[in-house]
C-alpha cells in the first residue's frame, strides 16, 4: 500500500464535527453586516504578486517572508493573497466602484502566508474583513469600530476583549517623527535585535511592531507618535474618541500601536484578548487614504478592518453554552421496514420536504431490523425518528419517537404528522 496523503503543514481542513461552528460563526457575521447595510464582495484567491508588494509594503513581514508566490505557466509572477484589502482596492478601481463614490464593502474568505504554523497561526487561515471608501470623516471609523464591537456581543465574548486605538497622523507628520524615532534607536543600537535593526534603515516605524519580548521596554520607552501627529490627524483622532464614548464603546490608546502593513495612515486599531495565549490580536485595521491612489485611482479615502476566523472559533470553543447556539446535522431521522415501507417512506420524506424546507430529514439506508435503525438514529443529532413498518404503511400512519426526552412513542396519521412536525420538534 503506497503511503497515504497528508494535507500541506499548516493549512488544515474543517471536519463536519467543526462545521456548525464555522455556520454559527459565519451567520452571525452576516447578519451583523447586513444590520449596517455592507455589500459583500468576491475576489480571486491569486492576484499579480505586485498588487501585494505596492500595497503592502516591501519591507514587511508579509512581503519579505510570507507570501505564496510562484511562476504560472506563462512567465506572470503571481501570489496567493496573503490579505483581502489590496484585491478590494484593485477589484473596485478596475470595475469603476470607487472614483466619486461611496462603498461599504465586506468579503470572507481563505488567505495564505507562509508562517510557522501553532495554535491561532495557519499557513491558510480565514478572514472576515470590511472596508469603506470615500468617506473622510472619523464617523465611518467609529462605524466600522462598532460593527466589530456589535459582532462581539452577538457572539458573546463582548467581555473578553479589548479595543486599542493609535493614530498613524498624516504622512508628512509621520515622516517628521521617522526621523526622531531613528534618532532614539541608533542611540539604542546594540539593544536592538537583528531585524530591527535591519528595519532601522528600511522601515523604522516597523520596529515598533516587534514581537520580540525583550525590545519591549525600548519601544515603551521611544518617542510617541501620539505626541507628533499633525493638527488635522490629531482633530480627527479626537472627534472618533468622543463617538466611541457616545456609542459607550470602551478603548485603550496604545501609542506604540503601528500595524504590520504599510498603508495605513491616522486611525488604527485592535481588537486584543488575553484568553488566547500569543496569538491574541483577533481583528485589526484602520484608515488607508492613500492606498487607491497609490494602486492607479483617483484619490479615494479608506478605512476597514480584518479578523482572523481561527482565533474566533478558539475563542468560542471557549464557550460553555456554545453547543446550545449550534444548528445539528439532522432533525429527523426516518427507519422503515421491508421494502414497501422503504419506497413509501421515500416519498413520504419528500412531501415533508415540501412542506418543511428548514428542517433536517434523513432517511435510513442500508435497511437492518429496526433496533439496528434506531441505533443509528441515536447516533445522528435527530430529535426524534419515525417509524415506518407494514402496519404503519397499511394505516397510512407514522410512529414517533422521541430520542431525547423521555415521552412515550405515539402514531399519528400521516397526514396529521404533515401538519403538526414543527410542534412536535
Ligand atoms: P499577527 O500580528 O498575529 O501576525 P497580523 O498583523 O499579521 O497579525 P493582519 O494582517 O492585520 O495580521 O490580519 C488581521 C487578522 O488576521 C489578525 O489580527 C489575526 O486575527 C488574523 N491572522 C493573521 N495572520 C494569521 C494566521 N497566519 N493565521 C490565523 N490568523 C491570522
Ligand atoms: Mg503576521
Amino acid at each position: 500500500m503506497s503511503k497515504a496523503f497528508q494535507a500541506i503543514k499548516g493549512m488544515n481542513d474543517c471536519l463536519p464535527e467543526m462545521s456548525p461552528i464555522w455556520q454559527h460563526l459565519e451567520a452571525c457575521i452576516r447578519q451583523v453586516v447586513s444590520s449596517y447595510g455592507y455589500s459583500e464582495i468576491r475576489t480571486p484567491i491569486v492576484e499579480n504578486t505586485q498588487l501585494f508588494c505596492r500595497s503592502i509594503g516591501e519591507v514587511t513581514d508579509i512581503v519579505e517572508k510570507e507570501m505564496y508566490t510562484f511562476v504560472d505557466k506563462g512567465e506572470d509572477s503571481l501570489t496567493m493573497r496573503p490579505e483581502g484589502t489590496a484585491a478590494c482596492v484593485r477589484a473596485g478601481i478596475q470595475n469603476g466602484l470607487l472614483y466619486n463614490q461611496q462603498q461599504r464593502l465586506w468579503y470572507m474568505g481563505p488567505m495564505f502566508r507562509r508562517e510557522k504554523p501553532q495554535k491561532g497561526r495557519y499557513r491558510q487561515f480565514h478572514q472576515f474583513g470590511a472596508e469603506s471608501f470615500g468617506f473622510n470623516g472619523p464617523d465611518i471609523d467609529a462605524e466600522l469600530i462598532a460593527l466589530t464591537a456589535r459582532l462581539w456581543k452577538t457572539l458573546g465574548f463582548a467581555d473578553d476583549v479589548e479595543l486599542q486605538l493609535n493614530s498613524l497622523g498624516s504622512n508628512q507628520a509621520r515622516e517628521a517623527y521617522k526621523a526622531l524615532l531613528v534618532e532614539y534607536f541608533t542611540e539604542n543600537f546594540e539593544l536592538l535585535d537583528e531585524d530591527s535593526q535591519r528595519r532601522l534603515k528600511s522601515n523604522p516605524l516597523r520596529i515598533l511592531d516587534s514581537k520580540n519580548p525583550a525590545l519591549k521596554e525600548l519601544i515603551s520607552a521611544a518617542p510617541k507618535l501620539t505626541e507628533h501627529l499633525d493638527e488635522e490627524s490629531k482633530r480627527h483622532f479626537t472627534l472618533l474618541c468622543e463617538k466611541l464614548e457616545q456609542l459607550d464603546i470602551a478603548y485603550v490608546i496604545n501609542p506604540t500601536l503601528v500595524r504590520g502593513l504599510d498603508y495605513y495612515n491616522r486611525t488604527v486599531f485592535e481588537w486584543v484578548t488575553s484568553s488566547l495565549g500569543a496569538q491574541g490580536t483577533i481583528c485589526a485595521g484602520g484608515r488607508y487614504d492613500g492606498l487607491v491612489e497609490q494602486l492607479g485611482g483617483q484619490a479615494t479615502p479608506g478605512c476597514g478592518f480584518a479578523m482572523g476566523l481561527e482565533r474566533i472559533i478558539l475563542l468560542l470553543e471557549q464557550q460553555s453554552d456554545l453547543s446550545a447556539k449550534l444548528s445539528l446535522p439532522v432533525d429527523v431521522y426516518i427507519c422503515t421496514l421491508g421494502e414497501t415501507a422503504e419506497a413509501a417512506g421515500g416519498v413520504y420524506i419528500e412531501k415533508l420536504r415540501d412542506s418543511y424546507p428548514l428542517i433536517k430529514f434523513q432517511q435510513h439506508c442500508g435497511g437492518g431490523n429496526f433496533k439496528k435503525q434506531l441505533k443509528k438514529a441515536d447516533k445522528s443529532s435527530a430529535k426524534i425518528a419515525l417509524i415506518l413498518g407494514d402496519d404503519e404503511i397499511k394505516n397510512q400512519a407514522v410512529g414517533i419517537k422521541f430520542l431525547r426526552e423521555d415521552k412515550q412513542q405515539i402514531t399519528l396519521s400521516q397526514s396529521d404528522l404533515i401538519e403538526q412536525l414543527s410542534q412536535i420538534l
